[in-house]
């Protein structure tokens, strides 16, 4: 066996041992939080404190699992499929699953995802014929969502006027609707076990029994729902383990609920509170950036990081002039990296916001470097892989009506608009699915909606006993998507997708094992156990608790719910050294040797939509935090003066948070152009109460204050021209101005008579 301990500095020595008492450990960035819960599960199990089925882990996002699995795999002799290791949505899924009948679900429950969700909602309107304008189904959505975050149903949520009795109304048959079709929002999985354990003592015992040891990384970022449901798994007497950093808590517009923190402390009986202060990951430069701009946090628990790696590198900035431009300077600077030696997944180029990606996306494309874009559009959310999955959903539970209408009449096969709402029709007035609402319609639409039953009960009949990657070619095949999509101008792509598929399953079933060990049996309700079911004396059904890993899902059922679960990942530039693009958000717990942070400009980071809520600043800059932590080695810093964002163009004014950093820590690498030629673009920020960084904005609010991009000015000799770019400073200042007819000309403004339009 080997040693787990000696690679430990004292105070984490300290975390992995101390006795099974519940416990926080509350440390910054890299300084090893996520190593200490990993090697403690390692070191109950080694020291046979508890077996693996003892334990409850719960991780951020799936990645984190599976890299957590795979660490402890590599230290210890055991199979960690048994292991209950996984987000709070995946472990939920997963508890339903073993216990649906009791949480009064299907058993082939299907999981929406937000797009699903905001679909459903769509749906609900119009059959409701509520006004989509007066009550937004996002709105809608997102008060749905709110309510089950604080463990609210409808009957529990407090309207004070009609408006809000109204969404009341809507969230109620919101929810009657997904029960009706066996289907379960990301809220209500937790919703649903949290309910489930409170309402059933046994089973909420034997959990209890069973999960010893429950430990949770990144618990800062825990919503209230999952911080009670952990008390309800935790009961009296496990031991929590909590591991966070108050600083990187970066989901507050989720519901997360840093406060959780403190309510630990207290309510867990908290008596080892361990601060880690040691920085492992990044340069003294590095770390220096990251502690100077957090400093300007107020609300902070307190604690510091060290460390003893040296300066290194100073952070080099770069100033561009369009967001082109940029890209541009990311792929020379890459190029140089990797010609320097660096690994492409070792680079990550990080953003505020998904839709800044596609002009970076387009010029690593261009100069042929591999790249891999998580979160953005999922594989899973791509329109062709949608209409497949929801084939494989009615194959598994027909009484999705979701995945009904998605594919009803698609590929088309006249189903026309009437007909489905005949078929609605029907279905309201006995109140089931529309699948089960078809042989209530007749004439020429009940004969073509009875051949859609038909083309999925062929499939469903086909596919009986096929490995899943077989049912989904058989799907493929009898659904007529290829053939639909042949027949598209751009369909080429689309179906490579749709292969994509195919060894999406492939890859499923070999990861999770499916078909290999995990025999099954029949649960004395009936349903699929694997490992062994026992029944309690209140005969409710519970799982051994040194079983083996109780797979309670069908391939296809599993395969659909990692459909919707599966955190973004573009699964199609899998397994390639590849340069790694995401959003700020998704790189939190990673980390690379060479780290870019682009896009910092007033607006977009910290960004606007920010500034109306309160905290918003200070929760912007938390997650400029998790951006600067993520760089062991090179930071780089860039903006740019202009950028085109949905459609329009931008002009900006660089980051506040270029003040907020030490500046002996930064290394200008373009000549800086002063921010008082800059035009100030008036933000909300001006009006918010923690503006005050905002100094230089305000001084140059007045209009005679200098020269402006996007301003138009008067040339005598070329006529009118806008301002599109200005390089230099002080006395060396030129711009870019376009003259229409006459063309693009670089003019010094010092020289140039310019006036103002
Ligand atoms: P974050 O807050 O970003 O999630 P973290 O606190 O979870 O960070 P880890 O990811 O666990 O930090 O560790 C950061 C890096 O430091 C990792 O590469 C880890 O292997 C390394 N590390 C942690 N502790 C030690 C140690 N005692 N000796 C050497 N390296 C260590
Ligand atoms: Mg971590």
């Amino acid at each position: 066996m080997q040693n787990l301990l000696h690679n430990l500095n004292p105070e984490q020595l300290a975390a992995v041992t101390l006795p099974a008492q519940s416990a926080l450990i509350l440390a910054g960035a890299g300084s090893g939080k996520t190593r200490v819960l990993t090697t403690r599960i390692a070191w109950l199990i080694q020291t046979g404190q508890v077996s693996p089925a003892g334990i409850l882990a719960v991780t951020f996002t799936n990645k984190a699992a599976k890299e957590m699995t795979a660490r402890l795999g590599a230290m210890l002799p055991i199979n960690t499929r048994g292991m209950w290791l996984g987000t709070f949505h995946g472990l939920c899924n997963r508890l339903l699953r073993a216990h649906y009948r009791d949480a009064g679900l299907p058993q082939t429950f299907q999981i929406l995802d937000s797009q699903d969700q905001l679909s459903a909602i769509k749906r609900l309107l119009k059959s409701l014929n509520v006004d989509d304008e007066k009550y937004p189904p996002r709105n809608l959505m997102y008060f749905i969502n709110n309510a089950k975050e604080q463990g609210l149903r409808a009957h529990d949520v407090e309207a004070n006027d009609d408006y809000n009795r109204k969404f009341v109304e809507l969230y109620a048959a919101y929810d009657h609707q997904c029960q009706r079709e066996g289907v379960v929002d990301f809220a209500e999985l937790l919703l649903r076990t949290y309910e489930l354990l409170t309402r059933n003592q046994p089973l909420r015992e034997h959990y209890q029994a069973r999960f010893k040891h429950i430990l949770v990384d990144e618990f800062q970022d825990t919503n209230n729902l999952q911080y009670n449901w952990l008390k309800l798994m935790a009961g009296e007497h496990n031991a929590v383990f909590a591991v966070g950093d108050d600083d990187q808590s970066i989901y507050a517009f989720r519901g997360a609920n840093v406060g959780n923190m403190v309510a630990f402390e207290r309510e867990f009986r908290v008596q080892n509170l361990i601060k880690l202060e040691q920085n492992y990951r990044s340069h003294g430069h590095i770390l220096d950036a990251a502690n100077t701009l957090i400093a300007n946090n107020s609300k902070r628990l307190g604690k510091n990081l060290r460390t003893d790696a040296g300066h290194g590198e100073q952070l080099r900035v770069y100033e561009a002039s369009s967001d082109i431009q940029e890209a541009n300077w990311i792929i020379e600077e890459a190029k140089s990296l990797i010609a320097e030696g660096a690994a492409r997944s070792e680079i990550a180029i990080l953003y505020r916001s998904n839709a800044q990606s596609r002009v970076i996306e387009h010029a690593l494309f261009t100069a042929g470097i591999p790249y891999r874009v998580y979160g953005g559009q999922r594989f899973f959310e791509r329109a062709e892989i949608k209409h497949a999955i929801a084939y494989l959903q009615l194959m598994d539970n027909p009484h999705n009506d979701s995945a009904f209408l998605r594919v009803v009449n698609f590929p088309t096969r006249g189903i026309g608009a009437r007909s489905i709402e005949q078929l609605q029709d029907a279905a309201r007035q006995y109140g089931i699915s529309l699948y089960a609402a078809v042989p209530y319609v007749t004439g020429k639409a009940g004969s073509s909606l009875g051949s859609f039953v038909k083309l999925v009960e062929g499939m469903r009949f086909e596919t009986q006993n096929l490995p899943l990657q077989e049912m989904v070619k058989v799907m493929l095949d009898m659904s007529g998507l290829i053939p639909h999509y042949q027949n598209e101008k751009e369909g080429a792509d689309r179906i490579e997708n749709l292969e994509q598929l195919v060894s999406a399953a492939m890859l499923f079933v070999s990861e999770e094992g499916f078909g290999i060990d995990a025999p099954a049996f029949l649960g004395p309700k009936g349903q699929q156990v694997a490992g062994e079911a026992l029944t309690t004396a209140d005969g409710v059904e519970v799982l051994d608790a040194d079983a083996p890993l109780p797979t309670v899902m069908s391939p296809l059922s599993a395969f659909l719910s990692h459909a919707s679960l599966e955190a973004g990942d573009n699964q199609a530039q899998a397994g390639q050294d590849a340069l790694q693009l995401m959003t700020v958000h998704s790189a939190k717990g990673l980390e690379f040797d060479a780290v870019f942070i682009t896009g910092l400009e007033e607006g977009l980071f910290p960004h606007e939509n920010s500034a109306q809520e309160e905290g918003g600043l200070e929760e912007e800059r938390r997650l400029m935090y998790v951006a600067i932590t993520r760089a062991k080695k090179r930071l780089y810093l860039s903006f740019s003066q202009t950028r085109m964002l949905h459609g329009q163009t931008r002009y900006n004014m660089k980051s506040r948070f270029f003040d907020e950093l030490p500046e002996e820590a930064l290394k200008w690498l373009s000549p800086r152009v002063q921010p008082q030629w800059f035009g100030h673009r008036k933000s909300a920020w001006d009006e918010a109460p923690e503006a005050g960084a905002n100094k230089i904005a305000q001084s140059f609010s007045r209009k005679d204050a200098g020269w402006r991009i996007g301003e138009t000015v008067m040339h005598q000799k070329f006529g009118e021209g806008v301002i599109v770019n200005i390089e230099g400073g002080g006395t060396n200042m030129r711009a870019h101005i376009n003259f229409g007819k006459h063309g693009m000309k670089l003019l010094d403004l010092g020289i140039a008579k310019l006036e103002k339009v």
